[in-house]
């Protein structure tokens, strides 16, 4: 992901190894993105100019290429028990997304968007009657966590779960979510545990697709986080009335290996032919 001019890139979208490629190619080992890992995630520093114990030639580098995008407050709400803070952040293309901060004691939790709108259109929500917009990078989705986590430390406190709850469906930008979860998790950052991550799915699963290859996907996010699938089963009862009934397109299989497939079914059994008479 890059900046308006399309020169800058954000640190955020990039993993620890393509971090640590980046400098090996400006000629700084492996040491120096342990700093600069550090720098963002621990540190949560607002400019590569913060970053301590980096040499000079290497700040001057990353000043002059990359850049930290950070999500600015268009608004805020505080809910009536003041558990619960809703913030409106902004994106660089003049977008925005939702994201939620619950204040309970020990175990803060995040719940952050994905995408910019949303492509299911559940009637009950109204993210999925504006309409999908566009995707997020895998930075756009670590920066609401860092975001909270700056908020939180002002406060003497940490972040602890994660709900991908917010806007958008996650198995939608499957890539960018599994790229941000990957970040989160990272020990020598954010340090979230895969446990305290909950991945809130599209409540038609399975039958949203029938593709083998989303199958895998839905496995492997099963297996990095708890993926809470077909939650909002007592809606899903009636579908078609609160979610919109699945339809094979609801979910892009992209990039999909295979083509798509048909379930198994089990052949019907045959009517058994009455037994012959013995002459
Ligand atoms: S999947 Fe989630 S974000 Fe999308 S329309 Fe349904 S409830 Fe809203």
């Amino acid at each position: 992901m890059s900046s308006d001019e399309g020169q800058l890139t954000n640190l955020y979208d990039l993993s620890r190894a393509q971090l640590a490629e980046r400098l090996a190619a400006w000629g700084f080992s492996d040491y120096y993105a342990g700093l600069v890992w550090s720098g963002l995630y621990r540190d949560l520093v607002a400019a590569p100019a913060d970053m301590v114990g980096l040499r000079p030639e290497l700040g001057r580098q990353l000043a002059a290429e990359t850049t930290i995008d950070h999500l600015a407050i268009r608004s805020s709400i505080d809910s009536v028990d003041g558990h619960t803070r809703k913030y409106l952040l902004g994106l660089r293309d003049g977008a925005a997304i939702e994201t939620v901060l619950m204040y309970f004691r020990g175990r803060a939790t995040a719940c952050v968007s994905t995408q910019v709108g949303c492509a299911m259109g559940c009637v009950f929500c109204a993210t999925g009657q504006m309409g999908f917009r566009r995707h997020l990078s895998p930075g756009e989705i670590v920066a609401q966590i860092i975001h909270v986590q700056r908020v939180l430390r002002q406060r003497g406190e940490q972040l602890r779960n994660i709900v991908l709850m917010g806007m958008g469906e996650p198995l939608h930008n499957y890539d960018a979510t599994m790229a941000a979860l990957d970040t989160i998790m990272d020990h020598r950052g954010l340090a979230i545990a895969p446990r305290f991550i909950t991945c809130l799915l599209y409540t038609s699963w399975p039958g949203a697709s029938d593709c083998w290859a989303c199958w895998w996907r839905l496995w492997r996010l099963w297996a990095q986080c708890s993926a809470a699938v077909g939650s909002r089963a007592t809606l899903s009862q009636s579908p078609g009335r609160w979610t919109p009934r699945p339809r094979p397109s609801s979910i892009p299989c992209r990039p999909c290996p295979r083509p798509r497939r048909r379930f198994y079914r089990p052949p019907r059994p045959r009517p058994r032919r009455p037994p012959t008479r013995p002459c």
